[in-house]
Protein backbone atom coordinates (compact mmCIF):
# COMPACT_ATOMS: atom_id res chain seq x y z
CA UNK A 1 0.00 0.00 0.00
CA UNK A 2 1.40 3.08 -0.90
CA UNK A 3 1.31 6.79 1.23
CA UNK A 4 -0.64 9.15 -0.50
CA UNK A 5 1.07 11.99 1.44
CA UNK A 6 4.51 10.99 -0.04
CA UNK A 7 4.04 12.42 -3.29
CA UNK A 8 3.80 15.86 -5.34
CA UNK A 9 1.38 16.62 -8.03
CA UNK A 10 2.91 15.39 -10.73
CA UNK A 11 3.84 11.83 -9.49
CA UNK A 12 0.41 11.55 -8.20
CA UNK A 13 -0.71 12.33 -11.77
CA UNK A 14 1.28 9.90 -13.20
CA UNK A 15 0.21 7.06 -10.66
CA UNK A 16 -3.94 8.12 -10.96
CA UNK A 17 -3.05 7.54 -14.79
CA UNK A 18 -1.69 4.28 -14.00
CA UNK A 19 -4.68 3.42 -12.27
CA UNK A 20 -6.71 4.77 -15.05
CA UNK A 21 -8.03 7.60 -13.28
CA UNK A 22 -8.61 11.36 -15.00
CA UNK A 23 -5.76 13.72 -14.08
CA UNK A 24 -8.48 16.05 -12.50
CA UNK A 25 -9.22 13.30 -9.77
CA UNK A 26 -5.97 14.24 -8.64
CA UNK A 27 -6.73 17.36 -7.49
CA UNK A 28 -9.88 16.26 -6.25
CA UNK A 29 -8.27 13.89 -3.84
CA UNK A 30 -5.38 16.66 -2.73
CA UNK A 31 -8.13 18.74 -1.26
CA UNK A 32 -9.50 16.04 0.60
CA UNK A 33 -6.57 15.75 2.33
CA UNK A 34 -4.84 19.03 2.43
CA UNK A 35 -7.72 21.24 2.75
CA UNK A 36 -10.50 18.91 4.31
CA UNK A 37 -8.11 16.81 6.04
CA UNK A 38 -9.82 13.94 5.28
CA UNK A 39 -8.47 10.66 5.74
CA UNK A 40 -10.65 8.01 4.78
CA UNK A 41 -11.45 7.65 0.90
CA UNK A 42 -14.90 6.38 1.43
CA UNK A 43 -15.84 10.01 2.49
CA UNK A 44 -14.68 11.67 -0.44
CA UNK A 45 -18.09 12.18 -2.05
CA UNK A 46 -16.95 13.93 -5.27
CA UNK A 47 -15.47 10.54 -6.28
CA UNK A 48 -17.69 7.45 -7.47
CA UNK A 49 -17.99 4.37 -4.94
CA UNK A 50 -15.60 2.74 -7.68
CA UNK A 51 -12.80 4.92 -7.65
CA UNK A 52 -13.11 5.40 -4.07
CA UNK A 53 -12.78 1.87 -3.19
CA UNK A 54 -9.85 1.14 -5.68
CA UNK A 55 -8.06 4.32 -3.64
CA UNK A 56 -8.26 2.86 -0.66
CA UNK A 57 -6.92 -0.57 -1.76
CA UNK A 58 -3.62 1.05 -3.19
CA UNK A 59 -3.15 3.94 -0.58
CA UNK A 60 -3.32 5.10 2.68
CA UNK A 61 -3.31 9.08 3.67
CA UNK A 62 -1.33 8.76 7.38
CA UNK A 63 1.28 6.36 8.63
CA UNK A 64 2.04 8.11 12.09
CA UNK A 65 -0.48 7.11 14.94
CA UNK A 66 -0.77 9.46 17.69
CA UNK A 67 0.31 8.51 20.90
CA UNK A 68 0.34 10.78 23.18
CA UNK A 69 -0.65 14.49 23.81
CA UNK A 70 1.14 16.76 26.40
CA UNK A 71 -0.53 20.45 27.18
CA UNK A 72 1.46 23.09 28.57
CA UNK A 73 0.59 26.76 28.89
CA UNK A 74 1.75 27.89 25.51
CA UNK A 75 2.14 24.61 23.45
CA UNK A 76 1.34 21.56 23.18
CA UNK A 77 3.68 18.30 22.70
CA UNK A 78 2.27 15.83 20.31
CA UNK A 79 4.11 12.18 20.47
CA UNK A 80 3.36 10.20 17.30
CA UNK A 81 4.88 6.49 16.78
CA UNK A 82 6.14 5.51 13.13
CA UNK A 83 5.17 2.13 11.57
CA UNK A 84 8.44 0.70 12.58
CA UNK A 85 8.16 1.79 16.10
CA UNK A 86 10.43 4.51 16.54
CA UNK A 87 9.04 7.95 18.53
CA UNK A 88 8.52 11.14 17.35
CA UNK A 89 7.51 14.60 18.50
CA UNK A 90 6.18 17.77 17.09
CA UNK A 91 5.66 20.59 19.27
CA UNK A 92 2.40 23.09 18.55
CA UNK A 93 3.31 26.45 19.73
CA UNK A 94 0.24 29.14 20.49
CA UNK A 95 2.27 32.44 19.47
CA UNK A 96 0.30 35.86 20.27
CA UNK A 97 -1.41 35.39 16.85
CA UNK A 98 -0.64 32.53 15.35
CA UNK A 99 0.36 28.82 15.86
CA UNK A 100 3.21 27.51 14.91
CA UNK A 101 4.16 23.52 14.38
CA UNK A 102 7.79 22.63 15.10
CA UNK A 103 8.48 19.00 13.80
CA UNK A 104 11.07 16.77 13.41
CA UNK A 105 12.90 15.46 10.38
CA UNK A 106 15.02 12.57 11.84
CA UNK A 107 14.80 10.22 14.65
CA UNK A 108 17.73 11.29 16.96
CA UNK A 109 20.47 12.87 14.76
CA UNK A 110 24.04 11.99 14.05
CA UNK A 111 25.47 15.70 14.65
CA UNK A 112 26.05 15.66 18.02
CA UNK A 113 26.02 19.06 19.84
CA UNK A 114 27.02 18.74 23.04
CA UNK A 115 23.96 21.02 24.80
CA UNK A 116 21.58 18.68 23.17
CA UNK A 117 19.04 15.88 24.08
CA UNK A 118 18.71 14.83 20.38
CA UNK A 119 22.05 14.34 20.22
CA UNK A 120 22.07 11.49 22.95
CA UNK A 121 20.50 8.91 20.97
CA UNK A 122 22.56 9.26 17.95
CA UNK A 123 20.84 9.05 14.47
CA UNK A 124 18.32 6.36 14.40
CA UNK A 125 17.02 7.05 10.52
CA UNK A 126 16.22 9.76 8.32
CA UNK A 127 11.74 10.69 8.31
CA UNK A 128 10.12 10.41 5.05
CA UNK A 129 8.36 12.99 3.33
CA UNK A 130 5.14 11.29 4.53
CA UNK A 131 6.60 11.48 8.45
CA UNK A 132 7.23 14.94 8.26
CA UNK A 133 3.93 15.85 6.45
CA UNK A 134 1.35 13.53 8.63
CA UNK A 135 3.14 15.78 11.54
CA UNK A 136 1.45 18.71 10.13
CA UNK A 137 -1.78 17.41 9.10
CA UNK A 138 -2.55 15.08 11.84
CA UNK A 139 -1.81 18.07 14.51
CA UNK A 140 -3.99 20.88 12.14
CA UNK A 141 -6.92 18.20 12.18
CA UNK A 142 -7.55 19.25 15.26
CA UNK A 143 -5.80 22.66 16.46
CA UNK A 144 -8.22 25.48 16.90
CA UNK A 145 -7.01 27.93 14.20
CA UNK A 146 -4.75 27.21 10.87
CA UNK A 147 -1.20 26.49 11.51
CA UNK A 148 0.54 29.62 9.72
CA UNK A 149 4.34 28.50 10.61
CA UNK A 150 6.27 25.34 10.00
CA UNK A 151 9.80 25.70 11.71
CA UNK A 152 12.12 22.86 10.90
CA UNK A 153 13.58 22.98 14.82
CA UNK A 154 12.15 19.73 16.41
CA UNK A 155 14.39 16.47 16.38
CA UNK A 156 17.03 16.20 13.80
CA UNK A 157 19.03 18.31 10.95
CA UNK A 158 17.07 18.73 8.47
CA UNK A 159 19.58 19.72 6.10
CA UNK A 160 21.31 16.30 6.58
CA UNK A 161 17.39 14.59 5.34
CA UNK A 162 18.08 17.02 2.25
CA UNK A 163 15.52 15.10 -0.14
CA UNK A 164 12.64 14.38 2.02
CA UNK A 165 12.45 17.78 3.68
CA UNK A 166 12.01 19.24 0.43
CA UNK A 167 9.63 17.28 -1.50
CA UNK A 168 7.80 18.13 2.59
CA UNK A 169 8.40 21.37 1.60
CA UNK A 170 7.37 21.42 -1.90
CA UNK A 171 3.61 20.04 -0.34
CA UNK A 172 3.63 22.60 2.19
CA UNK A 173 3.95 25.77 0.09
CA UNK A 174 2.40 24.73 -3.15
CA UNK A 175 -1.43 25.52 -3.70
CA UNK A 176 -2.51 22.16 -4.32
CA UNK A 177 -0.92 21.32 -1.27
CA UNK A 178 -1.16 23.02 2.43
CA UNK A 179 -0.61 26.20 0.96
CA UNK A 180 1.56 27.66 3.40
CA UNK A 181 3.52 30.98 2.16
CA UNK A 182 7.21 29.88 1.28
CA UNK A 183 8.15 32.85 3.86
CA UNK A 184 6.43 30.76 6.86
CA UNK A 185 8.82 28.07 6.74
CA UNK A 186 12.27 28.00 8.27
CA UNK A 187 14.69 25.87 8.26
CA UNK A 188 17.13 25.58 10.98
CA UNK A 189 20.40 24.06 10.60
CA UNK A 190 24.24 23.49 12.66
CA UNK A 191 24.93 24.51 9.52
CA UNK A 192 26.26 22.07 6.92
CA UNK A 193 28.38 23.84 4.48
CA UNK A 194 27.79 22.16 1.50
CA UNK A 195 23.86 21.94 2.20
CA UNK A 196 23.61 25.54 2.73
CA UNK A 197 24.89 26.15 -0.94
CA UNK A 198 22.73 23.60 -2.08
CA UNK A 199 19.85 25.05 -0.53
CA UNK A 200 20.95 28.27 -2.24
CA UNK A 201 20.85 26.88 -5.75
CA UNK A 202 17.62 25.38 -5.25
CA UNK A 203 14.62 27.58 -6.47
CA UNK A 204 12.12 26.21 -3.82
CA UNK A 205 14.55 25.99 -0.49
CA UNK A 206 16.15 29.39 -1.34
CA UNK A 207 12.91 30.96 -0.98
CA UNK A 208 12.32 29.62 2.66
CA UNK A 209 13.82 31.36 6.04
CA UNK A 210 17.16 30.26 6.69
CA UNK A 211 18.19 29.51 10.35
CA UNK A 212 21.45 28.75 11.37
CA UNK A 213 22.93 27.86 14.87
CA UNK A 214 25.98 29.39 15.54
CA UNK A 215 26.22 28.65 19.34
CA UNK A 216 29.71 30.44 19.34
CA UNK A 217 31.67 33.16 18.46
CA UNK A 218 34.84 31.31 17.86
CA UNK A 219 35.80 28.51 15.86
CA UNK A 220 37.54 26.84 18.99
CA UNK A 221 34.97 27.10 21.04
CA UNK A 222 32.33 25.91 18.17
CA UNK A 223 34.30 22.50 18.16
CA UNK A 224 34.08 21.91 21.80
CA UNK A 225 30.35 22.45 21.59
CA UNK A 226 29.50 21.10 18.04
CA UNK A 227 32.01 19.01 16.98
CA UNK A 228 30.39 18.99 13.50
CA UNK A 229 32.07 22.36 12.94
CA UNK A 230 35.54 20.63 12.65
CA UNK A 231 34.54 19.79 8.84
CA UNK A 232 31.71 22.74 8.84
CA UNK A 233 34.16 25.40 9.89
CA UNK A 234 32.44 28.91 11.31
CA UNK A 235 34.43 30.68 8.22
CA UNK A 236 33.16 28.81 5.79
CA UNK A 237 29.63 28.92 7.11
CA UNK A 238 29.39 32.60 7.16
CA UNK A 239 31.22 32.68 4.07
CA UNK A 240 27.96 30.78 2.28
CA UNK A 241 26.01 32.78 4.41
CA UNK A 242 27.25 36.07 3.04
CA UNK A 243 26.84 34.41 -0.30
CA UNK A 244 23.02 32.89 0.36
CA UNK A 245 21.03 34.77 -2.57
CA UNK A 246 18.02 36.26 -0.49
CA UNK A 247 17.06 39.84 -1.25
CA UNK A 248 18.36 42.81 0.51
CA UNK A 249 15.66 43.19 2.86
CA UNK A 250 15.87 39.56 3.91
CA UNK A 251 17.81 38.49 6.84
CA UNK A 252 19.37 34.83 7.64
CA UNK A 253 18.61 34.34 11.65
CA UNK A 254 21.85 33.19 13.47
CA UNK A 255 21.02 31.07 16.94
CA UNK A 256 22.66 31.42 19.69
CA UNK A 257 21.93 29.20 22.96
CA UNK A 258 23.30 30.73 25.66
CA UNK A 259 24.52 28.43 28.03
CA UNK A 260 25.61 29.74 31.63
CA UNK A 261 29.99 30.37 31.74
CA UNK A 262 30.67 28.66 28.44
CA UNK A 263 29.58 31.39 25.74
CA UNK A 264 27.63 34.21 27.77
CA UNK A 265 30.11 36.38 28.76
CA UNK A 266 29.99 40.06 27.29
CA UNK A 267 33.64 39.57 26.16
CA UNK A 268 31.88 36.85 23.79
CA UNK A 269 29.45 38.93 22.92
CA UNK A 270 31.67 41.20 21.06
CA UNK A 271 33.90 38.62 19.71
CA UNK A 272 30.17 37.32 18.12
CA UNK A 273 29.68 41.52 17.54
CA UNK A 274 32.56 42.06 15.64
CA UNK A 275 32.54 38.64 13.74
CA UNK A 276 29.26 39.43 11.93
CA UNK A 277 29.04 43.77 12.53
CA UNK A 278 30.59 43.73 8.84
CA UNK A 279 27.97 42.04 7.52
CA UNK A 280 25.08 42.92 10.00
CA UNK A 281 22.27 44.00 7.44
CA UNK A 282 22.20 40.44 6.00
CA UNK A 283 21.69 38.58 10.00
CA UNK A 284 19.63 38.86 12.52
CA UNK A 285 20.63 37.19 15.70
CA UNK A 286 18.19 35.05 18.40
CA UNK A 287 19.36 34.34 22.14
CA UNK A 288 17.78 31.06 23.36
CA UNK A 289 18.41 31.36 27.16
CA UNK A 290 19.64 27.35 27.29
CA UNK A 291 16.53 24.66 28.32
CA UNK A 292 18.86 22.62 31.12
CA UNK A 293 18.26 18.78 30.39
CA UNK A 294 18.55 16.11 33.36
CA UNK A 295 21.07 14.15 31.11
CA UNK A 296 23.75 16.75 30.82
CA UNK A 297 25.29 19.15 33.09
CA UNK A 298 24.73 22.75 31.61
CA UNK A 299 22.76 25.37 32.65
CA UNK A 300 20.74 28.49 31.47
CA UNK A 301 22.28 31.80 32.69
CA UNK A 302 20.69 34.76 34.70
CA UNK A 303 17.84 36.96 32.31
CA UNK A 304 20.46 39.74 33.36
CA UNK A 305 23.26 38.20 31.55
CA UNK A 306 20.57 37.56 28.84
CA UNK A 307 19.62 41.01 28.36
CA UNK A 308 23.26 41.99 28.72
CA UNK A 309 24.76 40.11 25.96
CA UNK A 310 21.97 41.43 24.03
CA UNK A 311 22.99 45.11 24.77
CA UNK A 312 26.34 44.06 23.72
CA UNK A 313 25.25 42.99 19.87
CA UNK A 314 22.81 45.71 19.67
CA UNK A 315 25.47 47.99 20.84
CA UNK A 316 27.00 47.51 16.71
CA UNK A 317 23.39 47.58 15.48
CA UNK A 318 22.90 44.21 14.99
CA UNK A 319 19.06 42.86 15.50
CA UNK A 320 19.17 40.43 18.38
CA UNK A 321 15.90 39.16 19.54
CA UNK A 322 15.63 36.99 22.61
CA UNK A 323 13.63 33.62 21.95
CA UNK A 324 12.43 31.94 25.59
CA UNK A 325 11.51 28.46 24.14
CA UNK A 326 7.90 27.57 25.05
CA UNK A 327 7.01 24.22 26.16
CA UNK A 328 9.72 23.75 28.78
CA UNK A 329 7.99 21.89 31.20
CA UNK A 330 6.65 19.24 28.82
CA UNK A 331 10.19 18.75 27.76
CA UNK A 332 9.16 19.84 24.02
CA UNK A 333 11.47 22.60 24.02
CA UNK A 334 14.54 22.96 21.80
CA UNK A 335 16.82 20.28 22.29
CA UNK A 336 14.86 18.61 24.58
CA UNK A 337 13.21 16.35 21.93
CA UNK A 338 14.65 13.29 22.55
CA UNK A 339 13.25 9.55 21.23
CA UNK A 340 14.36 7.59 24.38
CA UNK A 341 12.50 10.15 26.80
CA UNK A 342 9.40 9.57 25.00
CA UNK A 343 9.40 6.07 25.38
CA UNK A 344 9.30 7.21 29.01
CA UNK A 345 6.71 9.08 28.30
CA UNK A 346 4.15 6.95 27.28
CA UNK A 347 4.84 3.87 28.96
N1 LIG B 1 19.30 20.48 13.98
C1 LIG B 1 18.86 21.78 13.72
C2 LIG B 1 17.43 22.03 14.11
C3 LIG B 1 16.95 21.43 15.40
S1 LIG B 1 17.68 22.10 16.87
C4 LIG B 1 19.77 22.80 14.36
O1 LIG B 1 20.63 22.42 15.16
O2 LIG B 1 19.65 23.98 14.04
C5 LIG B 1 16.87 23.67 16.95
C6 LIG B 1 17.60 24.71 17.80
O3 LIG B 1 17.58 24.32 19.18
C7 LIG B 1 19.05 24.92 17.43
O4 LIG B 1 19.30 26.30 17.29
C8 LIG B 1 19.79 24.38 18.63
O5 LIG B 1 21.03 25.06 18.79
C9 LIG B 1 18.83 24.65 19.75
N2 LIG B 1 19.00 23.85 20.95
C10 LIG B 1 19.43 22.59 21.04
N3 LIG B 1 19.44 22.18 22.33
C11 LIG B 1 18.99 23.22 23.06
C12 LIG B 1 18.72 23.42 24.43
N4 LIG B 1 18.92 22.47 25.32
N5 LIG B 1 18.25 24.62 24.82
C13 LIG B 1 18.01 25.59 23.93
N6 LIG B 1 18.20 25.45 22.62
C14 LIG B 1 18.69 24.28 22.19
FE1 LIG C 1 21.20 17.80 15.97
FE2 LIG C 1 20.34 20.34 16.07
FE3 LIG C 1 20.55 18.85 18.30
FE4 LIG C 1 22.74 19.67 17.09
S1 LIG C 1 21.19 20.99 18.03
S2 LIG C 1 22.38 17.59 17.84
S3 LIG C 1 22.10 19.55 14.96
S4 LIG C 1 19.17 18.49 16.61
Amino acid sequence: MRVLTSFNLTELRDIFKELGLEPYRTGQVLDWVYKKFETDFQNMTNLSKTHRSMLSEHFKVHTLELVSKVPAEDSVKYIFRTEDGHLIETVLIFERDHLTLCVSSQVGCAVGCKFCATAKDGLLRNLTTSEIIDQYLLVQKEAPNRIRNVVFMGMGEPLANYEAVRKAVEIMVSSWGIDLSKRRVSISTSGLVAQIRRMAQDPLMKELNLAVSINAPSQALRETLMPISKTNNLEEILQALIEFPYPPDRRIMLEYVLIKDLNDSPKQAQALAKLIAPYRRKFKVNLIPYNPDPSIPFERPSMEGVYAFQEVLRKYNISTFIRLSKGIEVFGACGQLRSKRLELMVK
